[in-house]
């Protein structure tokens, strides 16, 4: 069965759960797609743990250090853009995102539930006190290097960058706003997600089990169970500016 738009037309809550695909096309890389440079022999997942912190800070740092370089240089793409538009179109629209990334913020989303933190809100590894940048990082068209994390201001312990790596919890409050809206909604998009990560692959389906329409947009089309799942293959920026139009042309 295919989605039909009138579900979104006529939601009365929307929730989009964002992934790293819906910011491929701004240049991000996703943790599916191939490293290069110095990372290109590391695995996503074995850079973004405390104990590799602990093992190597350097490495770790300078690979957020280029992460966060990567995105300071991008900009919000046209799928950013529509969920900003759709934001103002339905009556209410909360987005749930895994991007550590801030550009649906600078797409103009409000209250964006952070569920793995962000590049740009580092802390003490020791004292957890937040740490302000003192200067922008430069973008190295060579992929980045090792850089020794800064010190915290008050404690002298190594700052480490203000996301969830693999083996912690998620923020507790921002995890039960989301599970909230998940149960509220009546339509979820989940977009550009691969749904490997937990727990936040159970977003799409808490708002299933509670009723609501999930409609998934990836590159391939996703494997759907029942008559209220529904998947759309193509590339993000395309296929969410289109549903969002066909929601305003009534
Ligand atoms: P993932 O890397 O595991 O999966 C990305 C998914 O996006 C894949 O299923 C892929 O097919 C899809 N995709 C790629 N390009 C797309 C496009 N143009 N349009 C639609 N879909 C596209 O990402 P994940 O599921 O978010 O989980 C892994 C972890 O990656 C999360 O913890 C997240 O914090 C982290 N991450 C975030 C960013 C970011 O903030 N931009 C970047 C890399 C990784």
């Amino acid at each position: 069965m295919e989605f039909q738009v009138d579900q979104l037309r006529s939601a009365r809550h929307v929730v989009v759960f964002s992934g790293a695909g819906i910011s491929a096309e701004s240049g991000i890389p996703t943790f599916r797609d191939a490293l290069t440079g110095l990372w290109e022999n590391f695995a996503p997942a074995a850079l973004a743990t405390a104990q590799a912190f602990r093992n190597d800070p350097a490495l770790v740092w300078g690979w957020y250090e280029w992460r966060r370089a990567k995105v300071l240089g991008a900009q919000p793409n046209a799928a950013h853009r529509a969920i900003a538009a759709l934001a103002r179109r339905v009556p209410m629209l909360t987005v749930v995102t895994q991007n550590v990334d801030d550009l649906l913020e600078r797409a103009g989303c409000c209250d964006v539930l952070h569920l793995h933190g962000s590049l740009s809100s580092p802390r003490c590894f020791a004292c957890a006190r937040p740490y302000t940048f003192s200067a922008d990082p430069l973008d190295e068209p060579q992929g980045g290097r090792r850089i020794e994390p800064p010190r915290c201001r008050h404690c002298n312990g190594k700052v480490r960058p203000g996301v969830v790596w693999f083996g912690e919890s998620l923020p507790d409050d921002v995890w039960r706003k989301a599970v909230s809206a998940a149960k509220d909604c009546d339509v979820l998009l989940s977009i550009g997600t691969s749904g490997l990560v937990q727990p936040a692959a159970e977003i799409p389906r808490i708002a299933l089990q509670h009723g609501a329409q999930v409609l998934h947009i990836n590159l391939q089309s996703e494997p759907v169970k029942g008559d209220r799942e529904f998947s759309l293959a193509g590339r993000a920026a395309e296929v969410l500016p289109r549903l969002v139009e066909e929601v305003f042309a009534e």
